[in-house]
Order: C-alpha cells, then sequence, then structure tokens
C-alpha cells in the first residue's frame, strides 16, 4: 500500500513539474550586427558576426524567465555571405530540434541584410508548426543602444507564444512581427527598417507578450510540400535587374552557365528591355525557367499583363519580390520543370 502511495505520488510531482516546466526554447545564432562589434559605441564602422551565442544569451539575463533557453552557434557571418549550404544546413537543423529533440520553439539570430530571404525559406522547408523566429539588430552589440537584447527578448517571447504557433515563420524586430513572405528591409540602417508590405505587420509584442493583428493567408512551414532533407544543393537561380537600355549580358552570362532558372527583377509590373526579353525568350526555349518579378518595392507582378506569360511560358511571381521569388523557384525546380504547375506554386505560397 505504501508502495502504490509513493507511486502516486511521485506521478503526480512529476505531472505535476512537466504542467509547470518552461517551454524549451534553442536559439541559433548565425552572426549579423546582433553579433556585431563596432571600433567605439558610437561609430558606425563595425564588423558584422563577432559575438558567440553564449554572449548573446548573457546579454539578456531575463531570458530565463520566459523559457528554459539553450543555443548553439551554426556559422558566425555577416548575412551578406549568406547562401544555399547554409540555409539546408539550419532547415535540418530547426527539423531536428522541432521533430526529433522535442524544443517547443527556435530563434534564429540572423544579420538583416537577408533576413527576409532565410525567414521564407524556412517558411517553406520547416516542417512543423511550431514558432520559428527571426531576430537581429541594426546596432552592433556594443554600441549606445544596441537593439539586439530586446530585439532577442521579444523574439524568444513570440516562441514561447501559442498566438505564434501554426502561422509560419516569422521576423521579430522593432516590437513587432512580420510574416516571412511579406516581410522586407526597407531602410539600410534605421532600426525602424523592417515592413510588411501592403499587409502590414502581422503583430506585435508588448510587456514581453505577443498579440496578433492577422494569420497569413499562403501556404507555409507543415503544409508545405517543399522537403529538403535529402537535398546536398538547390538549383541555381539567377537575377537579373531591370533598367533603362538595359545590357543583355547579365542574363546571356546565365543563360550560357546552364543555370536552371532566372528570375527577372523587371521595371514596373515585371517588363525588361527588348534586348533582354530577347534573350529571356530563347532561355525559356531552352528549358531555363524565367521568373518575371519587379524592382517595385510594392505590387504584384500580375500574370499575362504587359507580358503574355502563357505564350512565353514565363512564370509572374505575383507577391514575390525578385529575392523570395529566387527561393521559390529553387525550392519548385526540386519537384517540376513543367512552367503551369510552377506558376501554381506562386499563386499557393
Ligand atoms: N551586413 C550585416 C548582416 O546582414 C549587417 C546588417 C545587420 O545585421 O543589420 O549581417
Amino acid at each position: 500500500m505504501k508502495r502504490i502511495i509513493c507511486l502516486l505520488a511521485a506521478a503526480f510531482l512529476l505531472t505535476g513539474i512537466s504542467l509547470y516546466a518552461k517551454p524549451r526554447i534553442r536559439i541559433i545564432a548565425t552572426g549579423g550586427t546582433i553579433a556585431g562589434v563596432s571600433t567605439s559605441p558610437v561609430s558606425t564602422a563595425y564588423s558584422a558576426g563577432q559575438v558567440g551565442i553564449q554572449s548573446l544569451i548573457e546579454a539578456v539575463p531575463q531570458l530565463p524567465l520566459l523559457a528554459d533557453i539553450s543555443g548553439e552557434q551554426l556559422v558566425n557571418i555577416g548575412s551578406q555571405d549568406m547562401n544555399d549550404a547554409v540555409w539546408l544546413k539550419l532547415a535540418g537543423r530547426i527539423n531536428e530540434l522541432l521533430n526529433e529533440e522535442d524544443y517547443d520553439g527556435v530563434v534564429v539570430t540572423h544579420g538583416t541584410d537577408t533576413m527576409e530571404e532565410t525567414a521564407y525559406f524556412l517558411n517553406l522547408t520547416v516542417k512543423s508548426d511550431k514558432p520559428v523566429i527571426l531576430a537581429g539588430s541594426m546596432r552592433p552589440s556594443n554600441a549606445i543602444s544596441a537593439d539586439g537584447p530586446a530585439n532577442l527578448y521579444n523574439a524568444v517571447a513570440a516562441a514561447v507564444s501559442p498566438a505564434c504557433r501554426g502561422v509560419g515563420v516569422l521576423c521579430c524586430m522593432n516590437n513587432q512581427l512580420l510574416d516571412a513572405k511579406a516581410v522586407i528591409k526597407t531602410h539600410t540602417i534605421d532600426c525602424d527598417t523592417f515592413e510588411g508590405g501592403p499587409s502590414g505587420i502581422i503583430g506585435y509584442i508588448y510587456n514581453g507578450e505577443a498579440h496578433m493583428l492577422q494569420t497569413p493567408n499562403n501556404r507555409h512551414t507543415f503544409r508545405s510540400v517543399f522537403d529538403v532533407s535529402g537535398l546536398e544543393k538547390l538549383p541555381e537561380v539567377g537575377i537579373v535587374y531591370g533598367y533603362a537600355n538595359a545590357s543583355a549580358l547579365p542574363i546571356k552570362a546565365f543563360a550560357d552557365a546552364g543555370f536552371d532558372g532566372i528570375v527577372l527583377a523587371g521595371v514596373g509590373d515585371g517588363n525588361f528591355y527588348k534586348d533582354v526579353f530577347d534573350v529571356a525568350v530563347k532561355a525559356q526555349e531552352n528549358g531555363i525557367q524565367i521568373v518575371r518579378s519587379s524592382r517595385c518595392p510594392t505590387g504584384p507582378t500580375c500574370l499575362n499583363s504587359e507580358v503574355d506569360d502563357e505564350k512565353y511560358h514565363f512564370v509572374a511571381s505575383l507577391d514575390l519580390n525578385p529575392q523570395k521569388a529566387r527561393i521559390l523557384l529553387m525550392l519548385a525546380l526540386t519537384r517540376t520543370h513543367d512552367w503551369r504547375e510552377i506558376q501554381e506554386y506562386f499563386k499557393e505560397y
């Protein structure tokens, strides 16, 4: 009898402990200004990716109040050096942490220059509805009013919040939550640089709590068909910038090098100079998928508008800017080379 009572007491204690256990959040550090060090607290000259994960965590002693925190360093780079290989490694590691090691959420610290691209890549390749939040900073770690610690604290607050579950990958900057598809870096140096385009921010953090304003309606994460788990590299896709009197040399170079796809950052609604257009038509005929996007910061690139996509088998990027269209095209090309199916992916994701 005594034994049964002891067992019951132990079971009660363990359930009680697990009921009140803090969420387990893993921080994966990749570098960026949040890990940057400046020559002086007032200088704009600094190097990104200098400080390690442990220092980032120690800079925010309030983190353990929110979660059971641990961290790891994946790379320590300025995000201008982010590449497909690191993305594959990062997606694989996050899937392991959430699906095999039972973490409740992941925060990725990242440079702001290409944060929107990494967020969108993860939005299409993470296989979980648990929160994945990217955070960075615009001021180096030793600057006056460094914004990194507050952004990291807020990102962890988002990662533990049930409100941030099932909504896809989010960026957490300047007290705001931005969804991976919409988020764009709009200012080269201001702390208030990230915006959510026409749909605006998806939520905000106040007093250490996430408040959601809307949910994204595109497919993402646990509903995405893209699986990079067995891949060592991604299809090669380049971006060609549009401008008046544009040279056709860059698009020819990509085509001659045998790239799998080319995204045109066209003018206006995804138009491009006649010389570039001629090369694009030939490239498409030779099996290189052309996606039309726009250098305009906002607004869609519409299907069959001034350019007859149907006739040339081009794909219109719709709401995706060129750098995100590149990511979706790379992933689409891992599954199909049919331009109609690729256009469907651009409608869904
Ligand atoms: N170029 C650096 C990077 O993207 C600095 C930008 C930043 O982190 O704010 O990592």
